[in-house]
């Protein structure tokens, strides 16, 4: 990667590679820039544009290169800004929001957070990034995001003590993503438990949440949220080599969505459904959840911890979030678990 430009005077880890996002944001326009249009805007040479142009193809940007006329990315991209999605947020809840950061690239948003102290109850830090280098979900799995083309978001909420119901936490930020996404425009979006979101059986988004706690004290949570806004060809074969088929947001039928909207959506839906979950638990939620639920009716694989596999008739979920499954030796319950939805 280059490191040919004046570094930015940012707080934040933008120093990992300035040059690429410097790049990514002049071609944000889905316009074509050429090599030397880039570079004089930049102050550095045509060599290092080219070599930053790389890395973000190597990120999983997708790029197109036309001789004559430059680069440009493939679909044009709002670069997000804190003060941008800032001003997306209601009052009630940019009064929570003690800090709202976006950075170039970190490891994990997540990670960012869970280093950080604890913030007082009733109030939220959020950090977004362009990249991840290390994004995670479930079980150690990687989480794939081009810069650019997806929100990686996370937020800290500390509990006052730790909710009877913890575990169906998922499933209530899973509906504070539908609430979000249909506000935005996209309808037809659904749940697949314990914490996916899919459009036409594929995923448009996915869920991690991390817990610290400490004995008799408070419980904090950092809540991560992935969402693909345009993924790009390269990168959907990638993830399709995990055996996932995936969607974005531009699939699902938003032809230009303002990704500094987006987030703004998903930090008000989730911190108004967090006030909620903390005094009613999964109560106020259930009902959206099992009319979305992607999977109720279905035959499903469920793999629990160990490899043993249940299958049977998915039944929706209960009141605590445990999915319930219709199997030949009876009705199951499991709190935690992976499904795959069987096609025979
Ligand atoms: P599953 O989706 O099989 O139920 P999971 O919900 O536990 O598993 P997560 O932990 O949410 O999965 O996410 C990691 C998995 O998601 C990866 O193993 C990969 O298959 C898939 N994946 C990675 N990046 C993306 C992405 N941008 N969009 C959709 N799926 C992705």
């Amino acid at each position: 990667m280059t490191n040919d430009a004046a570094p930015f005077s940012d707080p934040m880890n933008r120093g990992n590679d300035p040059l690429v996002a410097r790049v990514s944001v002049a071609l944000a326009d889905g316009q074509f820039h050429s090599g030397e249009e880039l570079a004089k805007a930049l102050g550095v040479s045509r060599s290092a544009i080219w070599k930053a142009v790389r890395s973000l193809r190597d990120l999983g940007a997708t790029l197109h290169a036309v001789r004559n006329r430059g680069y440009r990315l493939t679909t044009a991209s709002e670069p997000l800004a804190a003060g941008a999605i800032r001003e997306r947020l209601s009052p009630d809840v940019s009064a929570r929001v003690k800090s709202l950061e976006v950075a170039w690239s970190v490891g994990s948003t997540n990670t960012v957070l869970l280093s950080r102290a604890n913030p007082s109850n009733g109030s939220s830090e959020v950090m977004l990034a362009e990249y991840q280098t290390a994004g995670r979900g479930r079980r150690g799995r990687a989480w794939l995001a081009p810069p650019g083309g997806s929100i990686c978001l996370s937020l800290s909420w500390t509990f006052r003590g730790v909710p009877a119901d913890l575990s169906a936490l998922g499933l209530v930020i899973g509906v504070c993503k539908l609430r979000a996404l249909r506000e935005l425009g996209v309808a037809n979006a659904k749940v697949k438990w314990p914490n996916d979101i899919l459009v036409d059986d594929r995923k448009l988004g996915g869920i991690l949440i991390e817990l610290r706690a400490e004995s008799g004290g408070p419980a904090c949570v950092v809540i991560g949220i992935g969402l693909n806004v345009a993924l790009g060809a390269p990168l959907l074969a990638k993830i399709a080599e995990t055996g996932i088929a995936a969607t974005d947001l531009i699939t699902a039928g938003l032809s230009k969505p303002s990704r500094n909207a987006v987030a703004g959506a998903l930090v008000v839906s989730c911190i108004r459904g967090l006030l909620d979950f903390e005094t009613e638990g999964l109560r106020p939620f259930i009902e959206e959840w099992r009319d979305a639920d992607a999977l109720r009716g279905r035959m499903v694989d469920l793999r629990g911890g160990t490899d043993e596999v249940a299958r049977g008739l998915a039944r929706g979920v209960d009141l605590h979030g445990a999915l319930l499954v219709e199997t030949p030796e009876g009705l199951k319950k499991f709190l935690s678990g992976d499904v795959s939805v069987r096609v025979s």
